[in-house]
């Protein structure tokens, strides 16, 4: 296999090794479904929707499974905080469950108008509830869980690697544990695989266990979905890099701890998007969606554009001005294609074709890739291809009516005619209907303008 994936694991570009090419097993955590997806949110879809293209293009078959996290995602990754999927009820004066499916719809929206193929399966946290208390379960009887007031903990002392992933500090997190460190847990690592709800607490979503009512902790989730649905170890696990410390550290704990087994071959993490130089969030008011940017003229797929001109794991700042540049760039290839349509040039470029999957091979390198493709003469059939591949609905657009095309050649009649006049007023008819004209030595051809 040529292709080679940044493994969070070893720290190392790695050659990917499927343990079988018929069923690559990879798994994405999803989105927490309380509140609209904002642009950096679906960055990461975008380039893992990305990682299946490419596995594909080397002859594998993915099965890729997403969760949707419905529940237990407190605001805070430390156990404390507000749930936020409650937190999003109480915001809306809705029920937990109309929030979660609210959100989960607006999600697929935003996925679907991304062109993103849709994952094997989506699973949802509160479906597998019995399973995370079988789980939870498991690990008691091998003793790695303790029992306080507030819920079920791991205890992460009990597990020999737990450092060994994110290359914590344990010592240095120990030192910095502040007040407010939830007292409930022996070590300021541990986290909860089960919330009890406290008298008086208001929280909606509830079952039953050990005698009381509560809640899965956050993590717990993607060990048991993953284990449930494709098993382990699995070839790929996917997330953003602050899931690095925290939830993917947990899940290896849980995980490993369960079943004895090597949870993931290859860890991948894509960087965090910063917007005008700062982070995003709601307080500067740049928790963009992707309505937001149809309100300002940008196509989703547009922003799409944009993600893909970058690499995964690039520190990547995000600004109007260039996702007017991405836009103008999509135009641009939109213009080639349109010129190969009407010069009905076909067949592959088969020196392009490898140079490409080259490009991608070298850890999804989609940057490159852009670059390739800007500096080659391609045909159609090339064209189509990168569609393939991309998916950015380059293909879509309008063409001339039939009228407008009796218009370009009266236009190129006039002009060769010398008939100015009527050649400029033709012209600008046409660039009113959206249509430039680009001379060239071998004709005349339209353009989207
Ligand atoms: P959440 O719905 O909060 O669980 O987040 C969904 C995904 O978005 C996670 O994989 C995060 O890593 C990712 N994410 C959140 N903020 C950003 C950002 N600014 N840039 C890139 N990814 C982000
Ligand atoms: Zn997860």
């Amino acid at each position: 296999m040529n292709l080679k994936l940044y493994n969070t694991l070893n720290r190392k570009l790695e050659e990917f090794r499927p343990q079988n090419p018929e069923n690559v097993k990879i798994y994405t955590c999803g989105p927490t479904v309380y509140a609209r997806a904002h642009i950096g949110n679906l960055c990461s879809y975008v380039y893992w929707d990305l990682l299946v293209a490419v596995l594909k293009l080397n002859g594998l078959r993915p099965n890729r499974i997403l969760n949707f996290t419905d529940v237990g995602h407190l605001t805070s990754d430390g156990d404390t905080g507000e749930d936020k999927l409650e937190k999003g009820a109480k915001r809306e004066n809705k029920s937990v469950w109309e929030v979660a499916e609210h959100y989960e719809e607006l999600f697929m929206g935003d996925y679907n108008s991304l062109l993103l193929d849709m994952p094997a399966k989506i699973c949802k946290a509160t479906d597998y509830i019995e399973a995370d208390k079988q789980m939870i379960d498991v690990l008691t009887g091998k003793g790695y869980t303790y029992e306080t007031d507030d819920g079920i903990y791991f205890d992460t002392s009990k597990f020999e690697k737990y450092a060994d992933f994110a290359r914590l500090d344990l010592d240095h997190l120990r030192a910095g544990a502040r007040v407010g460190f939830n007292d409930e847990k022996r070590n300021v690592s541990d986290f909860a695989l089960w919330k009890f709800i406290q008298p008086g607490e208001d929280h909606a979503m509830r079952w039953e266990y050990r005698g009381r009512e509560g809640y899965p902790g956050w993590h717990i989730e993607c060990s048991v979905i993953s284990h449930e649905e494709l098993g382990e170890p699995l070839d790929i696990h996917c997330g953003g890099i602050d899931h690095i410390p925290v939830h993917h550290t947990n899940e290896i704990a849980q995980t490993e701890a369960a079943y004895g087994v090597k949870m993931c071959n290859y860890w991948l993490h894509c960087n965090f998007i910063t917007i005008d130089g700062q982070k995003v969030s709601k307080s500067l008011g740049n928790t963009y969606s992707l309505n937001d940017l149809l309100e300002r003229g940008f196509l989703p797929l547009d922003f799409k554009m944009w993600v893909l001109q970058g690499h995964y794991q690039g520190e990547r700042n995000f600004s109007f001005e260039d996702l007017a540049a991405a836009k103008a760039r999509r135009r641009n290839w939109q213009n080639k294609i349109a010129l190969c349509l009407q010069r009905e040039e076909g067949a592959l470029n088969m020196e392009f074709c490898e140079g490409l999957l080259a490009r991608l091979n070298d850890n999804l390198n989609s940057a490159e890739a852009f670059a390739l493709i800007d500096n080659s003469e391609l045909s159609l059939d090339d064209w189509r291809m990168i569609e393939k591949v991309f998916k950015l609905g380059l293909f879509d657009f309008r063409q001339p009516t039939d009228g407008q095309l009796e218009k370009i050649q009266l236009r190129n009649e006039a002009r060769r005619n010398k008939d100015f006049v009527m050649a400029d007023r033709l012209r600008d008819e046409l660039l009113g209907d959206g249509f430039s004209l680009l001379d060239t030595g071998d004709g005349s051809f339209w353009q989207l303008s």
